[in-house]
Formats: structure tokens, sequence, C-alpha cells
């Protein structure tokens, strides 16, 4: 027997009583099927209702083939009267973003003949897709006039035509939809198939914010949110916002100029730190007296170039093996080797061999990665 879904007629109703028709346990869950019910299961890529029935919470509800199960974390007796309520403030945002989201469709479909191939509503995303590409003008434009309709507070009527009045209405439908058929329509702007709940006019859904899109399958993934939701998005993004212009003491609008600044500054203060440690390094390999024939330096924070750099000095200096690893014993070495007399590649692939270091080169000069601790380096080489 399917169940008869009251959220249908009114979907401002938040109080029902019902009859338990079924209760089962299924790994410490209640599946309870009533003969009657305000919860709206998840289909058509919106989250269901939550809730309370009787005594136990409602934290999920599933339809299949018409019955309605509610997953409850308590269990019930057939047969007996249970009053259900449904939780307002989860279920009046789901409408403000659903009804949002036919009023976004339905306009973008009326202005550049978009269709909607995908809808996911979930507590903190919602995401529409549409099968054409729409430009950044497209969407603010689409995204505006949305939030004039909500303005012009018109109606929003959901309602089961006969099949005679339904052949002759031109509506959205993502598929093919057998038994009757419920029309969602919003004066002027939409008439599209759909099984959920709405709010009653436009003006409810409070407003309408995209928040982000980008192309999507050869169409459009756009990111919205509305109402109450989006108010509490808005307020985070202030929050922020205010934290990172007070962090720099500076003004809101100067903030993209402050921030480019500082990693201008960032990139010159590192480019001079790269220079005082490549004069360090030249002054520590001026000091070897030139009769060693090996060199090797451990150090740390070196970039590739200085310690080619460093190396390429050594070997002008000393006959031997020069080697500079860069790094620590935790998280290992970069390492460059050089020399007038002995083969590098073949060093670099006893490193390899030993140590499971990684990179190579030629006989002259050779570079790479090493996880592994100086004393161990220094026993290989
Ligand atoms: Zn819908």
């Amino acid at each position: 027997m399917k169940t008869v879904a009251l959220y249908d007629d009114d979907s401002f109703a938040t109080e029902f009583t019902a009859q338990v028709v079924d209760c089962q346990e299924t790994d410490g869950k209640y599946k309870l099927v009533l003969d009657q019910t305000l919860f709206f299961p998840e289909q058509g890529g919106q989250t269901s209702d939550v809730g309370i029935i009787g005594e136990a919470k409602v934290y999920d509800v599933q339809i299949e083939d018409g019955v309605i199960y509610h997953l409850c974390d308590k269990s019930f007796e057939a047969g007996c009267k249970v009053v259900g309520t449904i939780d307002w403030h989860h279920r009046f945002g789901n409408m403000q973003q659903h009804t949002g989201e036919h009023i976004f469709t339905g306009l973008a479909h009326k202005l550049y003949g978009a269709d909607n191939v995908g809808f996911h509503l979930s507590d903190n995303t919602v995401t529409l897709d549409l099968n054409i590409e729409l430009s950044e003008e497209q969407v603010r434009l689409v995204e505006r006039s949305a939030n004039e309709v909500i303005g012009a507070d018109v109606p929003v009527r959901a309602y089961y035509p006969d099949d005679a009045t339904l052949r002759l209405i031109d509506y959205r439908s993502k598929k093919e939809i057998d038994g009757a058929v419920r029309l969602v329509e919003i004066d002027d702007v939409d008439i599209c198939a759909c099984c959920a709940p709405h709010v009653n006019s436009t003006g409810q859904v409070g407003m309408l914010k995209v928040l982000s899109y980008g192309k999507y399958k050869g169409g459009t993934r756009v990111y919205i949110l509305c109402g109450l939701r989006a108010l509490d998005d808005y307020n985070r993004r202030m929050n922020l916002l205010a934290k990172s212009y007070q962090q720099l003491n500076c003004p809101e609008d100067d903030l993209p100029d402050r921030i480019a600044g500082i990693m201008d500054e960032n990139k010159q203060l590192k480019y001079k730190i790269s220079q005082i440690k490549a004069d360090i390094l030249m002054n520590q390999i001026a000091g070897y007296p030139s009769e060693l024939h090996d060199v090797t330096i451990y150090t740390e924070d070196l970039d590739a170039k200085t310690m080619r750099d460093g190396v390429n000095t050594l070997v002008e200096r000393h006959d031997g093996l020069c080697a500079i690893f860069s790094g620590n014993d935790e998280d290992g070495y970069n390492f460059v080797i050089g020399s007038s007399s002995r083969d590098c590649g073949a060093i670099a692939a006893g490193l390899r061999e030993l140590l499971g270091a990684k990179g190579g080169g030629s006989k002259q000069m050779a570079q790479g990665s090493v996880l592994a601790t100086r004393s161990a380096i220094e026993q290989t080489l």
C-alpha cells in the first residue's frame, strides 16, 4: 500500500497524525511505514525532511514504489497512532532553495533556451546543471531577474492537471514520468514537473545568490543559495573578509592591493635571502684549502641554482668529489655533486641503489634527492 503524501497538498503543515503500518529493525535502525506522512523522502536530487515521530528521531526518509520509509532511532507497534512533526526550519530552507532553483532554471530556459539536466539539494549546497554554456553576463542577468521575480512575489502553485489539460501545457521535465504528473507553476516564469514541496509565492524565497558556476559536461554547473541559507553564507563570508582586513589593518576596499603588495614584498625578500645564502656559501667555499681533494657541504634551505653554482666553484678549486647536500635528517636532502676526475653519474646510481635516492646526471655533474640521514650518506659516499 502506497503511503499518502500529505506534503503534496500542504507544504506549510508541520504536524500530522498517522497509523503505524509496519516497523522493521535493521542494524539498530528502525524502518517505519505509516499510512500517511508529511515527511518528504529523498528524491529528485533533494535530501529528505528530518524531525520527530512520537518519541523517535527521524534522520532519513526514503521512498520505494510509493512506500515511504522513515528511518528512526526507536521502534513502533504496528496499528498504533502516532503524531509526527517535521523540522520546519530545515523544510522551509529546502523549499526556499528548491523554488529558487525553479525560478533560476525557468528564467535560463526562457532567456537562453537552457534545459536543466541535473539538480542537487543538500543542507549546505545547491547545484543545478544546465545543458548549455552560460557567460558571466548571462549568469548575472538570470540572477538579477530571479531576484526581481522574488521581489514581485508572484504565486507558486503545485497541482495535478488532468490528462487533457496536461497535453496542452508546455512544461519542463527532466525525465518521462509514469503516473500522475504534478506541475509546479510560477506565473509567467516557469512550469515544471516536480514532486517536492514549494513555498506559496516567490517572495518567500527571500533572495537568490549565485555563489559560483563553471563548465560542466558541455554545459554549466551553477551553485546557488537562497533565503536564510544565503544570509548565513553572506555572514560567513563577511566574517572572513573582516578577519582579513583587520589582520592587515586596512579598509576592506584596499584588501586586493594590500595583498598584492605583501606578495610582491615577500617575493623580493625571498630573492634577497637567497642572495645572502649564496654569499655565505661562496665565503664558506673560499675558506677550504685548495689542497683538499674532496669537499662535501651539508647545509639547509638552498635552492637548486645556488647549489649548482656552489658545486661548479668547488670543482674549479678541488680535483676530487665535490658535493652539496641541502636539507635535514628528518625530511632528507637535495643534492648536487660534481667532479673533474670521478664519474658523478655512477655515484648518483650508487646513491639510488643503496639509499633509494632519486635523480641522476652526467659524468661531470649529477643532482637529486635522498631520504636518508647525514651519517648514512657519509658512509655511502
Ligand atoms: Zn523541482
